[in-house]
């Protein structure tokens, strides 16, 4: 049981950070929640989760591409044993067509906010001989795909900061790792079937099978619940030795 940690989840309001937030609490963790927006349904979905799981869930707007806000939420949260840095964008474009912003917000978004984030939480763990760093990276940490140059950059570059982050705090209770997922089913992804179906002339099963999970050999989307679950094991006692690596949950997409 995680209960009297402190986790936080950049980017939590929907998607994987929602799930990893959720089985965290499950786990008997006290969360904060963040995003960039700071609107009532956003206090609302941490107060939900709070009474859900009988844990102390907090919302914290933070723009996780800012440096400074990075530091301020970590800071604000008062207590930090689990980082989960998830928050992250994408931007799909040939290299000579990319946007130069575009590029400039997902590394700072998908990359440079881990480095503020993590800067503030060590020494906390630290003090407490325990924590928990991980860094939710990509199967495009791993592999490649073209016109996804900023993004492939950032998630190579968030794998091998995990490293860096393992081979300083070891020996000292604290451990941290990427996951790579796959392609996942979030409320963003889902959005997008009823246009495939439509634009493939494809029923739903055929446009997941065939377009979306093109790559991943298991045919099936990950879920967010498996991210959570996955999470909640790298912050395990079973997992104290695992640092500085990554853990695939791709349906096999990295084997190929
Ligand atoms: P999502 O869009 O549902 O979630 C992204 C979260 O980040 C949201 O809560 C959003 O509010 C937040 N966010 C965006 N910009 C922010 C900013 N400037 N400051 C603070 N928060 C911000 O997408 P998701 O699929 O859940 O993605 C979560 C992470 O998982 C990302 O790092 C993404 O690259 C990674 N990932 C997703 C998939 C997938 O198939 N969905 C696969 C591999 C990796």
């Amino acid at each position: 049981t995680l209960a009297g940690k402190t986790a936080i989840i950049t980017g939590s309001n929907s998607g994987i950070g929602l799930g990893v937030a959720e089985e965290l609490a499950r786990a008997g963790a006290d969360v904060v929640i963040n995003s960039f927006t700071d609107r009532e349904e956003d206090h609302a979905l941490a107060a939900r989760i709070g009474a859900e799981f009988g844990v102390t869930a907090r919302y914290i707007a933070a723009d996780m591409s800012k440096g400074d806000q990075c530091r301020a939420l970590v800071e604000k949260a008062g207590a930090c044993d689990i980082l989960v840095n998830n928050a992250g964008i994408q931007h799909v474009a040939a290299i000579d067509e990319f946007p130069a912003e575009k590029w400039d917000a997902i590394l700072a978004i998908n990359l440079t906010s881990a480095f503020h984030t993590t800067a503030v939480a060590l020494p906390m763990m630290r003090a407490k001989g325990w924590g928990r760093v991980v860094n939710i990276a990509s199967a495009h940490g791993l592999t490649a795909s073209p016109y996804k140059g900023a993004y492939v950059a950032a998630k190579h570059g968030i794998v091998g900061f995990s490293k860096v982050t393992a081979l300083e705090t070891a020996g000292q209770g604290i451990t941290c790792n990427a996951v790579c997922p796959g392609y996942v089913l979030t409320p963003l992804v889902e959005a997008q079937i009823p246009d495939q179906m439509k634009k493939h002339g494809m029923d739903r099963e055929t446009v997941i099978k065939q377009v979306m999970l093109e790559r991943q050999p298991s045919r099936e989307f990950a879920t967010t619940q498996q991210l959570g679950g996955t999470v909640v094991f790298l912050c395990s006692a079973a997992a104290d030795q695992i640092t500085g690596t990554t853990i695939s949950v791709d349906g096999g997409w990295t084997a190929l």
